[in-house]
């Protein structure tokens, strides 16, 4: 987002020139595709008639031009079209959200849908590669401080259009993707986004069964994570520590990924993706042996997995430090 007073600086520092991108067409193109899909998670914007234009920039963010009726995405012009896309897609987030109250006035919820909205639009367009792969990078072996994050406050003051960093604590935008994926291997995707149109957490988790609530509860740093069993169904233990589990691992608590996951494991052993998921969290809990034997023993379920393969050689070869 950016002040009355930064923008005046910005249209006076052009001179009201406005720059374009090389591949004009194809980014106005999957802005537009990108407006759409936050209309559709996220409810329309209250100002629909206002237009937007993307301006390559050396830094991104998203300005209201109340002189002409309009939002500038500025995106920064570097890294490739993929890397372009993604922040076009978070500065379309921030347009179409811009005038919303509720949890999206809190910067870690605005922030992180943003990160997140703008991934999933990737993934409906053909992008999904660069998204796992840059989802990898964030994976950390250190412990999500979420209570931390809850209380980042926006650093932006007036002029600051005029900096060239960003102003956010390090590794902010990392641990938003972590927070992210955690809350979306709990509640799936629609669930997720629907943070965005609620105004409190309460009203956000009223409709979740009591095993999720807790779930999200421990993802949030409200409750320590439990590992009970929540009812006799083997289907539905396995369906809940699967998901907790993974989320667990997103977010650094090892140990307990690895009980959840076992426990999922246990209830349904022909599950593959179960095993991939335990033995990364093993791996990170720094019981290596047994992750690389998860590993055999999901491949042996599913021969042709490249990446349960790719993943084993990789810590065979002492790779999958971080
Ligand atoms: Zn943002």
């Amino acid at each position: 987002m950016l002040s009355q007073y930064g923008l005046m600086a910005f249209l006076k520092a052009f001179k009201k020139s406005e720059p374009q991108f090389k591949n004009e067409e194809f980014f106005h193109d999957y802005a537009v595709a990108g407006y759409s899909h936050c209309c559709d998670w996220l409810g329309k914007p209250p100002d629909p008639e206002w237009t937007f234009k993307l301006i390559p920039w050396h830094r991104s963010m998203c300005a209201r031009d109340s002189l002409n009726h309009r939002y500038l995405l500025m995106i920064c012009d570097s890294d490739g079209s993929e890397a372009i896309c993604r922040r076009i897609g978070h500065e379309m987030y921030h347009r179409v959200t811009w005038r919303r109250s509720g949890l999206r006035s809190q910067l870690w919820t605005n922030e992180m849908l943003a990160c997140a909205v703008s991934d999933h639009i990737m993934n409906l367009h053909g992008m999904e590669n660069y998204v796992h792969a840059a989802e990898q990078v964030c994976v950390s072996s250190n412990k999500l401080d979420t209570v931390r994050l809850r209380n980042i406050h926006s650093p932006r003051r007036l002029g600051e259009i005029t900096r060239t960093s960003t102003s956010y604590p390090q590794d902010f935008g990392r641990d938003l993707i972590r927070l992210a994926n955690a809350l979306m291997a709990l509640c799936g995707w629609e669930s997720f986004v629907a943070l965005g149109t609620k105004p409190t957490l309460a009203d956000w988790m009223c409709e979740m069964s009591p095993q999720l609530q807790h779930a999200v509860n421990a993802v949030l740093g409200f409750e320590e994570p439990k590992m009970e069993l929540i009812s006799a169904d083997l289907e539905a233990q396995f369906l809940h520590y699967k998901t907790f589990g993974r989320a667990l691992y997103w977010i650094g608590e090892f140990h307990y990924a690895v009980e959840g996951l076992q426990i999922a494991r246990d209830r349904r052993p022909s599950d593959a993706e179960t095993h991939l998921y335990l033995a990364n969290a093993l791996w990170y809990a720094n019981r290596r042996q047994e992750a690389m034997h998860t590993l055999r023993r999901g491949l042996k379920i599913v021969p042709s997995s490249q990446e349960m393969q790719h993943t084993l050689n990789d810590y065979a070869r002492g790779d999958g430090d971080i």
